[in-house]
């Protein structure tokens, strides 16, 4: 969401979704798309609505997640008894019982009815979160643990290819450009063994609220530097609180320096209204972005022209509903609390381009890739050859390279072919 990776935080590890069957598609309005026939037999199999299992076993496109933010409580938990078990003065409790939110607690679905009263209690969680995500993981031994530990949740929840994004940050006694350096010795370690089932490329992000154009151009001069040296970097990112004073056109030097030098760049756009001027928009994005974060306050002429440059929107259901990010609903002159069928993934998806779902922050939302599918599939009736369409718009809109691009479309042709419609469902 709108905080930088170092705000927000990660972490309750229980998953707090409803178990995902009964997120399953009913007949209601939100099946307006209609894809799912209960009727005559036999259904070709491409046709029939997803079920979790199904999206948890598609290979799936992750292009929106921070590094913190993906960590999970159970994570701090191991970092916080490895850490006291050595002697450690952490000065937090443990995570795991101090992260247990009971506003959290509970499936999107029932939240969304008092999604207000979760985007209140949000900005008090991240920092609370942030507080231990700090205090925890600020070691190198921590940061290489808890980003092992990004790396696996996301493999074990089928992603095939993923995206990380991080804020270089010094910790005590490590610069930022080091704790960088930790992450990607993790990220290479990855490629070279696991990564064969999940590629993983990094974005370090510029943050609006803390980063002046000296600082946003060490980054982007960093980011370049890193990828030269062969290291998988492939972008650089616009992260931070949108509602702190900034001159958005201070950091355009940086951007441009990193997209001069063939990064990708990659925008949080349009989160809060405050946020979504035309003077802001317009500028953001003369940066020439390759994706943008969120893309929630943007004008359906605004809309086209992003679709027309071929730019893909990074889409995430769970923390724009929870965060109560959504504008309200307003029908019949009645204003209700927007849920995932009033998001604008919609809009997005009838359009045909590329656009991805991301997590944003697993351990924040407690919302997995599978689960943002099966959330799709349910409120936007999507069938099953839906679902690998939007796995191929997402790792379409990839910054990897070619290579990485034609292995996931390979994956997902295997896959439809495991599926038993291989033939019959081209691309
Ligand atoms: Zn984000």
């Amino acid at each position: 969401m709108r905080e930088s990776d170092d705000n927000s935080s990660d972490a309750l590890s229980s998953p707090t979704l409803p178990p995902p069957s009964s997120l399953l598609p009913s007949p209601s309005p939100s099946m307006r798309r209609g894809s799912v026939s209960a009727v005559s037999a036999p259904v070709p199999p491409e046709t029939r609505a997803p079920d979790p299992a199904f999206c948890l076993r598609l290979p799936k496109v992750e292009l929106h997640a921070h590094l913190n933010g993906s960590i999970t409580a159970d994570t701090l938990q191991a970092i916080w008894d490895m850490r006291r078990s050595r002697g450690d003065e952490l000065g937090v409790a443990p995570p795991a019982a101090a992260l247990k939110d009971p506003s959290h607690a509970q499936g999107i679905d029932s939240c969304v009815s008092r999604a207000h009263v979760l985007a209140d209690a949000t900005p008090s969680f991240f920092a609370h979160f942030g507080a231990f995500v700090y205090r925890i993981v600020n070691t190198p031994d921590a940061l290489a643990t808890a980003t092992r530990a990004v790396l696996l949740n996301f493999l074990s929840d089928g992603v095939a290819y993923l995206e990380l994004r991080t804020t270089p940050r010094a910790l005590p006694d490590t610069t930022a450009e080091e704790a960088v350096r930790i992450v990607l010795r993790e990220i290479v370690a990855w490629n070279a063994s696991d990564g064969a089932s999940m590629p993983t490329r990094l974005i370090l992000s510029i943050d609006r609220a803390r980063h002046d154009t000296g600082a946003a151009m060490e980054i982007a001069e960093l980011a370049l530097r890193l990828r030269d040296e062969g290291l998988p970097v492939v972008g650089v990112d616009l992260c931070g609180d949108p509602a702190a004073p900034c001159d958005l056109r201070s950091l355009a030097p940086a951007f441009k320096r990193a997209r001069d030098g063939g990064l990708g760049v990659v925008l949080h756009f349009a989160e809060t209204p405050g946020s979504s001027t035309d003077a802001e928009l317009d500028e953001l994005l003369s940066w020439e972005p390759r994706r943008l974060g969120h893309a929630i306050h943007v004008p359906v002429p605004l809309r086209e022209r992003i679709l027309d440059a071929g730019i893909a929107p990074e889409l995430c259901l769970s923390c724009n509903v929870l965060a109560g990010m959504l504008p309200p609903v307003v029908k019949d002159g009645v204003e209700r609390a927007p849920g995932i069928v009033d998001h604008h993934f919609g809009w997005w998806w009838d359009k045909g381009g590329p656009l991805s779902l991301g997590t944003d922050d697993v351990g924040v939302f407690q919302a997995t890739s599978t689960d943002e599918h099966v959330h799709a599939a349910t409120h936007f009736a999507l069938s099953r050859k839906d679902m690998v369409d939007l796995s191929r718009r997402a790792i379409s809109a990839a910054l990897g390279s070619d290579e990485d691009k034609q292995r996931v479309q390979g994956l997902l042709d295997s896959f439809c072919r495991d599926e038993g419609w291989g033939r019959r469902v081209s691309r």
